[in-house]
């Protein structure tokens, strides 16, 4: 399959207060055409930096370095309006809260428009007649009398889905939906999981899902990249990831979230905090909370090693034992 997105030692760095913070460290990851890659991890592993990195909106005081090959651009230190002209056309992103995505002060119609007008050459006309059929496409009842009301007028849920049919307007390429279903209640959650799976049957573009979530993984992912303190810890399809991951992190995560296709009688939380970025442990990141551990982890650090369609970063020998759910890990 051909990479539509392709990310070699990408490095994400912050100026802070207290110094340089690394967020990501030396990534490497590609993004197949029309698959769905699910990006996980606790908050601070680096997964939303990673995409705000490639499209240009780190804040200030980041810098990104390595390359990100997008057919013939390098996203990496493309000047801003070469930039701007892939973003929302061919790469489009759908953030947690629709609220900071949308212009609170512009009529949804107004801010539909604008993209269908600047990225499509459309005349108003047309882009009022095709955002309409958009957020028809995404579920909106009655979705002319709701194309001219401003954003606070809508409820939660009908933002997000306003905010997924903007994203879907060019027919990106790539879609990149960060922890989208986060601010949702459950029944909402379930939708809007129906309908990302609904909309990438209809639109073929590749989907990155950064989440924290292993249920939203489970629904909508091929592959996954499991992230661990700026680095990339597993990189599996889904169900080997599920049935026999290879890290230890990944085995704590899974015997961390309720399994419906097993028997598990308790969970079992992660132990430890994530890393303080600012004071990594040297070795493995993820020694000081890793029950199989051992003194080599304590001082190199494991480098991302792949067998197949699997990678892996850790010194432990590849294993085909599934996970043992409710248990100590392992
Ligand atoms: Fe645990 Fe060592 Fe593997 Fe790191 S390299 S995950 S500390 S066993």
């Amino acid at each position: 399959m051909a990479s539509v997105l392709d990310v070699r030692d990408l490095t994400v760095r912050f100026d802070t207060a207290d110094g340089e913070v690394c967020a990501v460290d030396g990534l490497d990851f590609s993004l197949e055409a029309h698959e769905t890659l699910a990006v996980v991890g606790e908050s601070g592993a680096g997964k939303s930096q990673i995409f705000l990195a490639i499209l240009g909106l780190l804040t200030r005081n980041g810098r990104a370095s390595g390359t990100a090959a997008f057919g013939d651009h390098d996203l990496i230190g493309l000047d801003r309006a070469a930039l701007d002209d892939i973003r929302g056309r061919d790469i489009s992103i759908v953030f947690q809260d629709p609220m900071t995505s949308m212009n609170p002060s512009l009529t949804i119609a107004r801010q539909m428009t604008e993209v269908l007008e600047r990225h499509q050459g459309m005349g108003r006309i047309q882009a009022r007649a095709h955002a309409i059929g958009m957020l028809e496409q995404v579920g909106i009842a009655d979705a002319p009398a709701r194309f001219d009301t401003y954003p606070y007028e809508l409820s939660g849920g009908m933002r997000q889905r306003v905010i997924i049919a903007m994203a879907l307007l060019c027919n990106p390429r790539i879609l990149i939906a960060d922890e989208p279903t986060t601010s949702l209640d459950v029944t909402l959650q379930a939708q809007i999981l129906a309908l990302f799976h609904d909309l990438k049957q209809a639109f073929g573009s590749a989907v990155v899902v950064i989440t924290h979530d292993l249920g939203v993984v489970a629904t909508l992912a091929q592959r996954v990249m499991v992230m661990y303190a700026g680095y990339a810890v597993e990189i599996s399809p889904v169900d080997d990831l599920f049935d026999t991951p290879q890290h230890p992190y990944t085995r704590a995560l899974l015997n961390a979230m309720p399994r419906v296709d097993r028997e598990q009688s308790t969970l079992v939380p992660i132990t430890g905090q994530p890393p303080n970025l600012e004071r990594l442990p040297p070795g493995c990141p993820f020694h000081p909370r890793c029950p199989q551990a051992f003194e080599r982890c304590r001082i190199e650090r494991p480098p991302l090693e792949t067998r197949g369609v699997r990678s892996k970063a850790c010194f432990l020998d590849w294993t085909a034992a599934p996970v043992a759910t409710g248990q100590a890990v392992p």
